[in-house]
């Protein structure tokens, strides 16, 4: 029996964090880990490989359809399959080296195992090859994450009805591909496919895809991918799949009750994510769980076992790697006695389509159900000068703002580079500065960041000289 003074199970984006954090912090620490590469699924299945892919396709779609306005062309322009995916692992190879580094360097106990609660005070490591160790710890973070969900009548074979895990290891080019789902998963696998040529049709149940962004986002990246060739069928709801053996199947119907089918290499599903406790024995603890199964947790992130805290996806919210992370610092800093802070209403969420989609804050339809007033700065990247240069003019800027004090509300953009841009706007909230300070702070020129400046000026009632 190893003693720790803290254990933590799953090495993804919340368990790594938390156990870095926690060696930092001068305990002695276990993490463990039941596949034999660390990241979780951001690293191996998630974050990491999908940004591989979008990166690789977004610069030959480029190749394909602007270089040659920037002067630049090719007799011949050809796609290796093969080596995009595998240059896809190789940058998460990189990145779990870079892991085992940190573990390494942090005298972190890296435990292969699935970890199983025995009772509250000793989990069961079962290791490959039929070996198993008990440890105890005073103090247990669960960090086990999610796994793909899906919905009645689709079951997930992982040959032809597949999840995301599967379209990142495909063996050859899809011709076409059926995703049930337009939300960040199905925007996201849809851009890699189009962009290489593949048929895409996104199957959506809701009246927008991604429909937890604010409306004009869905609508304006609607319109976009649409003009790529995405096919999007809005408000279809998908009831049954088939595997037909070399192609899939899928039958849905609008709500009119109009049934149809398409079929397609593959069914991919992208219906959100289940948090993953299956496998940690915790009938065998006090710990309980929310009816749809993340775990119950109070606001300092401990379980109904006081000693047993847990984070990230298996507790619910928003499923995001930084909020994982967050929240590991939240747990750790509350364990060490340090005053520690999280504001949920301030984690960014970004779409790794192109343009990029990315928004902090209320969206416009949430302030108006909670009859909060708000002036709007809105400002389009078409006129922005970098934009122009970079033949990235699509796209727009949303500022939300009090009327009164112009306290930032919500910050909503499409356009280039909007994954980063909404970084200064997190900062903006963090330090509740006020729209006019946002927009009278002096931005390069010319950037793309200079659309922002423009939407705080005009939601802080100032006219914009641009426009
Ligand atoms: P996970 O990363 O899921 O890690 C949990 C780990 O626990 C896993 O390694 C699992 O094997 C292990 N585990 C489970 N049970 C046990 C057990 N009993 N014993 C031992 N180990 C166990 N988020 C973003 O913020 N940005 C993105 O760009 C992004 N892209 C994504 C793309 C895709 C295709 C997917 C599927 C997700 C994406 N996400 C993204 C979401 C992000 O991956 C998750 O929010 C994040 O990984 C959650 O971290 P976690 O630490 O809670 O859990
Ligand atoms: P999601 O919740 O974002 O989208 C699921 C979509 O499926 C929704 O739009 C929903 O309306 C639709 N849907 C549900 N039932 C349906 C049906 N019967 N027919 C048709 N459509 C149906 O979930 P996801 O895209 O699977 O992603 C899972 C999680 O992973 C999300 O929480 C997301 O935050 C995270 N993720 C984040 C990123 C990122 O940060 N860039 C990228 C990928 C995944």
């Amino acid at each position: 029996m190893e003693e720790f003074e803290i254990a933590v199970i799953g090495s993804g984006p919340g368990g790594y964090v938390a156990a870095i954090r926690s060696a930092q912090l001068g305990y002695k620490t276990a993490l463990i880990e039941k596949y034999n590469t660390l990241g979780g699924t951001c690293t191996n299945v998630g974050c990491i490989p999908t940004k591989a892919l979008l990166d690789s396709t977004h610069h030959y779609a480029d190749a394909v359809h602007k270089f040659e306005t920037h002067g630049i062309s090719f007799s011949d322009i050809h796609l290796d399959f093969a080596q995009l995916y595998r240059r896809k692992a190789d940058v998460v190879a990189k990145n779990t080296q870079g892991l085992d580094f940190l573990m390494k360097k942090n005298k972190i106990r890296v435990l292969q195992g699935t970890g199983s609660f025995i009772d509250n005070e000793t989990l069961n490591v079962q290791q490959p090859g039929n070996q198993s160790i008990k440890i105890k710890a005073g103090k247990y973070i669960i960090a086990t994450g999610s796994k793909p969900a899906t919905i009645p009548g689709v079951s997930i074979d992982k040959t032809r009805i597949i999840t995301s895990t599967e379209a990142l290891s495909l063996p050859e080019k899809p011709n076409s591909i059926v995703i049930i789902g337009g939300g960040v998963i199905g925007v996201e696998m849809a851009s890699i496919f189009n962009r290489i040529g593949t048929k895409v049709t996104i199957l959506e149940y809701a009246e927008n895809i991604i429909p937890t962004m604010d409306k004009d986002l869905s609508v304006a990246l609607h319109k976009i991918l649409s003009k790529e060739g995405i096919e999007i069928r809005l408000q279809e709801a998908v009831y049954k799949s088939e595997n037909l053996g070399d192609k899939g199947r899928v039958w849905f119907k609008n709500k009119q009750g109009l049934e149809q089918d398409l079929t397609a290499d593959y069914i991919l599903v992208a219906v959100g994510r289940k948090p993953y406790t299956d496998t940690l024995g915790l009938e065998n603890t006090g710990v309980t769980l929310h009816p749809n199964k993340t775990i119950k947790t109070n606001e300092h992130l401990q379980t109904t076992v006081p000693h047993i805290y847990a984070i990230g996806d298996v507790i619910g919210g928003a499923m995001l790697a930084h909020k994982a992370e967050e929240e590991a610092m939240f747990v750790m800093d509350t364990i060490h006695g340090q005053q520690a802070h999280i504001d949920y209403s301030r984690i960014p969420s970004v779409v790794y389509s192109w343009p990029e989609v990315a928004a902090v804050g209320y969206t416009e339809e949430e302030l108006k159900k909670k009859g909060i007033p708000y002036n709007t700065g809105k400002f389009p990247f078409a006129v922005n000068a970098r934009a122009r240069a970079g033949m990235e003019t699509e796209g727009f800027v949303k500022v939300l703002s009090d009327p009164k004090y112009g306290e930032l509300l919500g910050i909503h953009i499409i356009g280039a580079r909007a994954a980063d841009l909404i970084t200064q706007a997190v900062i903006g909230l963090e330090a509740e500065v006020t729209s006019s300070e946002m927009g009278a702070a002096c931005y390069p020129h010319p950037t793309y960041s200079e659309v922002l400046k423009e939407a705080y000026t005009i939601a802080a009632g100032k006219t914009s000289v641009n426009i």
